[in-house]
C-alpha cells in the first residue's frame, strides 16, 4: 500500500494531456461516490434529478440512507434505477432509538438486498447523541458490515481521533469503508489509509477556505481518492454550479448533475485533465465496490 503522501508514485501528475487526448478513449462514466436520493426535497422531482444526472454522464451512485425510516425508501429507489447502489444505516445525526429496536431490521434487509452500510459515523458539532452512544451505534453497525462483508461509509465531523481508535478497535479489515466529505488533516488520513481506507471529496474542496481538506486531497493517493456531490446537501460554490434545485421557503439544494463541474474543479486542484479523473474516479468506485480493502 503506497505511503500517503506519496500519490506521484501512481504517476497521474506525468501522465500529459496531450497523451491522453491522442487515445481518442472515449469520455468514462462518472460515479458519484455519496448521494441521498431518499430526501424529502426530492420528492417529486426525482426521475427529472436522474435524467439530469444520466445526461450529464453519471452511470453510478451510492445512495446512503441516514435512519430506519428512510432504509425502504433508499431500496426502492435503488430497484428502480439500475445506477444506484443503496446504502442502509443509521447517521449520528439521526440516533433516537436503543440500537435493540433497529439492529436485526438493518440485519435482515442488508441481508435480503444485499445493500452496504452507510451512512454511519461520529459528528461532535451536529449530532444530539453523546459521543459515547454514537461510538456503540457505530461500533454495532462496523460489525454488521464485516460479519455481512459489505463495505461501509463513514462521516466524521471534528471526532477524527474517536473515529480512529473505533476503528482501530475493528481491525484488521477485511472491507473497504469510505471516508465522506473527508475534511480531516493528512496525519489522521494517514491512519485511516493503514486500515485501507477511501476518501471522497465534493464541492466544499472548491472553496479556498477549506485548507486542510485541499491539503488531504491533494496527498490522497489515486487509486484511494473517489469524488462525490452529497447531493441535496453541499450545493458547490458559485461557478460550479450547473444545477440548482429549488426547496421550499428559497432553499436551493444540490443534485448529482453538478458531478461533472465539481470534478473540473478538483481536477484543476490537483493539476490532471478531468478525464483522467473521471477514470480513475470510476475505477476506484468499482475497486471500492467490489470489497477490496
Ligand atoms: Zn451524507
Amino acid at each position: 500500500m503506497p505511503a500517503f503522501s506519496c500519490r506521484s508514485l501512481t504517476g497521474s501528475r506525468l501522465r500529459a494531456p496531450e497523451l491522453v487526448s491522442m487515445t481518442n478513449a472515449p469520455t468514462p462514466p462518472l460515479a458519484d461516490a455519496h448521494v441521498h436520493l431518499q430526501e424529502e426535497v426530492y420528492e417529486g422531482h426525482l426521475e427529472d434529478i436522474m435524467d439530469r444526472a444520466r445526461a450529464a454522464g453519471i452511470a453510478k451512485m451510492l445512495s446512503n440512507a441516514t435512519h430506519p425510516g428512510d432504509w425502504e425508501l433508499t431500496l426502492g429507489i435503488a430497484r428502480g434505477h439500475d445506477e444506484v447502489v443503496p446504502c442502509l444505516g443509521v447517521h449520528p445525526w439521526f440516533i433516537d432509538h436503543g440500537i435493540e429496536d433497529w439492529l436485526e431490521g438493518l440485519r435482515s434487509l442488508l441481508e435480503e438486498s444485499g445493500a452496504l452500510v452507510g451512512e454511519v459515523g461520529l459528528d461532535r458539532i451536529n449530532a444530539d447523541a453523546s459521543l459515547a452512544e454514537q461510538r456503540e451505534v457505530l461500533s454495532r453497525q462496523i460489525e454488521l458490515a464485516q460479519e455481512l462483508g459489505r463495505p461501509v461509509m463513514i462521516h466524521c465531523v471534528r471526532a477524527f481521533g474517536d473515529l480512529v481508535q473505533v476503528l482501530e478497535d475493528h481491525g484488521p479489515w477485511e472491507v473497504p469503508f469510505l471516508m465522506h466529505a473527508y475534511g480531516g488533516s493528512v496525519e489522521i488520513a494517514e491512519r485511516l489509509l493503514d486500515m485501507g481506507a477511501y476518501f471522497s471529496y465534493g464541492g466544499y474542496v472548491l472553496d479556498d477556505r477549506h485548507k486542510k481538506a485541499r491539503r488531504a486531497l491533494r496527498a490522497t493517493p489515486s487509486d484511494r481518492l473517489l469524488i462525490e456531490t452529497d447531493a441535496p446537501a453541499m450545493l458547490p460554490p458559485e461557478g460550479f454550479r450547473t444545477h440548482v434545485l429549488e426547496g421550499d421557503r428559497g432553499r436551493t439544494w444540490n443534485e448529482p448533475a453538478n458531478l461533472p463541474a465539481i470534478l473540473g474543479g478538483i481536477a484543476d486542484l490537483l493539476d490532471e485533465g478531468p478525464d483522467e479523473l473521471r477514470r480513475r474516479g470510476w475505477e476506484n468506485l468499482e475497486r471500492f465496490l467490489g470489497g477490496a480493502p
